[in-house]
């Protein structure tokens, strides 16, 4: 566990995370046999609105606190979990803690859980925040899963995110006995990528839509040029008509002449004969 003063919230997951890193080096070091902690977490406290300037410079300003979970069979794991779980008992009295929910509790695939007071990683957190914690006060807190962080060679924003976990059962129940306005960033951060993932597919959709839109004003330009096309074949095609006729009717025109002008000339010719014939008859 460790206690700082005055902190911001955008420090809170680099803490965590560092804190992680912390868990996983003193393993390494100093306890190689047993369990690594699976959970850590930070919690830490925050100004309620409209609150006075007064009580930021109170001895009781922004604290954070950290601490993990005591996984295995350890004694002085087990032994550290049951001080943890006097000492909430002593400090919530005259309240009194229930048994814990998720202790002997019965899980999906048969087996039972036992999971204490005194166990979880808030549980100390809890309990340092909750000592300094005056009335007009909020507390804020994540709770990570420690394995990709304890792995991972740099600090990231998205892996703290990524490994998040939300207040389990025992830890909401502690809160509720001792009566902490506790907020779970596990929700806000759950909001958040819901509202990131609402908007994603929001954006896919109009991307799709706007797509969809330009593909049919595509489809209605080369649609319209077609029509033009077909529009002005059919207008050359009736002026060629309108030329083939006017043609016609003047060779119509010119063949009626012709045969007026052979009829006439036959006429002619034949008058021109007949004299002949007639003055060969009178010789
Ligand atoms: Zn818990």
């Amino acid at each position: 566990m460790v206690e700082s003063p005055v902190v911001q919230d955008t420090n809170m997951e680099r803490i965590l995370a560092f804190y992680v890193k912390w868990c996983s080096t003193i393993k390494k070091e100093h306890f190689l046999l047993h369990s690594a902690p699976n959970t850590a977490s930070i919690a830490w406290l925050t100004l309620v609105e409209g609150q006075g300037p007064r009580a930021v410079y109170s001895t009781h300003q922004d604290i954070f606190s950290v601490s993990c979970n005591l996984p295995g069979a350890n004694p002085l794991k087990l032994k550290a979990a049951r001080t943890r779980h006097e000492f909430l008992m002593k400090v919530l009295a005259p309240r009194i803690l229930p048994p814990a929910p998720r202790f002997r509790k019965l899980q999906s695939d048969g087996s039972l859980c036992f999971v204490d007071w005194g166990h979880c990683a808030e549980t100390l957190a809890i309990l340092c925040v909750y000592l300094e914690v005056p009335p007009e006060r909020r507390m804020q807190g994540l709770a990570i899963n420690t394995q990709q962080i304890a792995q991972a060679p740099s600090f990231h924003s998205d892996l703290v995110r990524k490994s998040k976990k939300e207040m389990c059962d025992n830890c909401k129940m502690l809160m509720q006995v001792a009566q902490i306005a506790y907020e779970d960033r596990y929700n806000a951060m759950r909001a958040e990528e819901d509202k990131i993932k609402e908007k994603r597919e929001k954006d896919a959709k109009d991307k799709e839509k706007r797509a969809k839109e330009r593909k049919e004003m595509e489809e209605r330009r080369t649609n319209e040029k077609i029509r033009a096309a077909q529009e002005r074949r059919a207008k050359e095609l009736e002026e060629k008509e309108k030329l083939r006729q006017e043609k016609a009717r003047a060779d119509e025109k010119d063949r009626q002449a012709r045969q007026r002008r052979e009829a006439a000339e036959r006429e002619a010719k034949q008058r021109r004969d007949d004299e002949k014939h007639r003055k060969s008859n009178r010789r």
